[in-house]
C-alpha cells in the first residue's frame, strides 16, 4: 500500500485496495436492495429472552497496571480497561442508531452498561460517522458527564462537528498517533486502516475519514479495535506494526445482502480470517451485530457463523470471548520477551 493513497486529491478520502470494489452505491442500488427487503422480507427479531443482558466486571475505578478487561456495552461500543486506562469505544446510548430519535434502527437489547455508571474516562477512539457509531446525544452527554477535558481521538475531518457540540477533538490519520501519560502510566493510540465509508447526510459522503485503532499500554498490553470494515489486505501491515495483540474487537455482522455489503461490512468467517492475519493468539471479542438491526441477516446468525469458523480454523474456545450485552472479558496479558514497553514502535508517519 503507498503511503497516503486514500487521500483523493481536491478533498475526500478513498478505500486504496482492490477489495473495496463497491463500496460506492448509487441511489438505484439502494433502492434495489429495499426492493429485495419488500419481496424476500427479513427473518424477525428473535425474542428479547434469547439476547440476555450478563452482569459485568467493570473495575472502579480502574484496573491494575497489568490488566486488560473488555466490557460490551453493545454494537461497537467497548469499555476497554487496560493497565489502568479507561477507553471508550465508538460510544452509542440512544435507543435508535438514527439522525432522529422516532425513525431509523431501534435497539434489541439495552445498553450492557449505564452511561451513568461508567468509571472516569480517558479517551474515547471513533471509527466512523455512522449514526450507529457516532451518537451526538452521547456526545452530549459524556461531555456533560465528563466535562470538556476528555480526550476525543478521531479520523480526520471531524473537528468542526465536534465543536459545534462544544467538544475537542484530536485527529490522526491512518498511522498517527497519541500518547498519554500520567504518573508513569503511558498509552499509545494509533489510528490504522479500515475499508469503510463515511456520510452522515445526504450529499456528503467519503468527505470524513474511517479508521481502526491500536492501543498499546505501557503494561505491554495490546488491543486492536477493528471499527467498521469490509475484509481488506491491510490487516498484516497492522500487525507488522502493532501486533500481536492480546484482544481484537473485530465487527462480524451487517453483511446482507453480501452483494451490497461485501466491501464495507465483514461476514463472520472474514472475521476470523482478519483475526489470523492480524496475528491470532489473543482473544477474538466480537462487535457489531446483536444490538441495532441495520441489515438482513438473521440477528443471531453472527455468533452462530462465528463459532463454526472459529472452529475451523481450530481457534481455542479461549481464544474467542462471545460476550453478551454488559458482560466483561479478563483478558490475559500476553509476557512478551523484548516488549516494545515504554518506548513503543517507531512513530511512522506525523506522529
Ligand atoms: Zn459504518
Ligand atoms: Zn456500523
Amino acid at each position: 500500500m503507498t503511503a497516503a493513497s486514500h487521500h483523493v486529491p481536491g478533498g475526500g478520502f478513498r478505500n486504496p485496495w482492490p477489495t473495496a470494489e463497491g463500496d460506492r452505491h448509487t441511489f438505484a442500488d439502494a433502492l434495489r436492495w429495499q426492493w429485495q427487503r419488500l419481496r424476500h422480507g427479513v427473518p424477525p427479531n428473535p425474542p428479547s429472552a434469547l439476547l440476555p443482558l450478563a452482569p459485568g466486571a467493570v473495575v472502579h475505578p480502574r484496573n491494575a497496571a497489568a490488566d486488560l478487561h473488555v466490557t460490551w456495552v453493545g454494537h461497537a461500543t467497548f469499555l476497554v480497561q487496560v493497565g489502568g486506562w479507561n477507553v471508550l469505544t465508538d460510544p452509542i446510548w440512544s435507543e435508535r442508531a438514527s439522525p432522529v430519535q422516532w425513525a431509523g434502527p431501534t435497539r434489541l437489547v439495552p445498553p450492557g452498561l449505564r452511561l451513568e455508571e461508567l468509571p472516569p474516562v480517558d479517551a474515547i477512539v471513533l471509527s466512523h460517522d455512522h449514526y450507529d457509531h457516532l451518537d451526538a446525544p452521547t456526545v452530549d452527554r459524556l461531555r456533560d458527564r465528563f466535562g470538556t477535558a476528555l480526550r476525543w481521538i478521531t479520523p480526520l475531518g471531524y473537528r468542526d462537528w465536534f465543536r459545534s457540540r462544544r467538544v475537542e477533538v484530536t485527529e490522526l490519520d491512518w498511522w498517527d498517533r497519541v500518547v498519554l501519560e500520567d504518573g508513569g502510566r503511558r498509552l499509545e493510540i494509533h489510528a490504522a486502516p479500515a475499508q469503510h465509508w463515511t456520510r452522515r447526510t445526504p450529499l456528503q459522503q467519503f468527505d470524513r475519514l474511517w479508521a481502526s485503532f491500536a492501543l498499546l499500554a505501557g503494561c505491554g498490553a495490546r488491543v486492536f479495535f477493528g471499527g467498521d470494515t469490509g475484509y481488506f489486505p491491510g490487516f498484516p501491515e497492522i500487525r507488522e506494526r502493532f501486533g500481536p495483540f492480546d484482544a481484537l474487537l473485530l465487527p462480524i455482522g451487517a453483511y446482507e445482502p453480501r452483494w451490497f455489503m461485501r466491501a464495507v461490512h465483514m461476514n463472520p468467517e472474514e472475521a476470523v480470517r482478519a483475526y489470523g492475519e492480524l496475528g491470532g493468539g489473543g482473544v477474538l471479542v466480537p462487535m457489531h451485530w446483536g444490538t441495532f438491526r441495520m441489515t438482513d441477516e438473521d440477528v443471531l446468525e453472527p455468533p452462530r457463523r462465528l463459532q463454526e469458523a472459529a472452529a475451523r480454523a481450530t481457534l481455542r474456545p479461549e481464544n474467542v470471548a462471545l460476550l453478551r450485552h454488559g458482560e466483561t472479558a479478563r483478558v490475559p496479558v500476553a509476557a512478551r520477551a523484548g516488549d516494545r514497553g515504554k518506548d513503543g514502535p517507531a512513530p511512522v508517519s506525523g506522529a
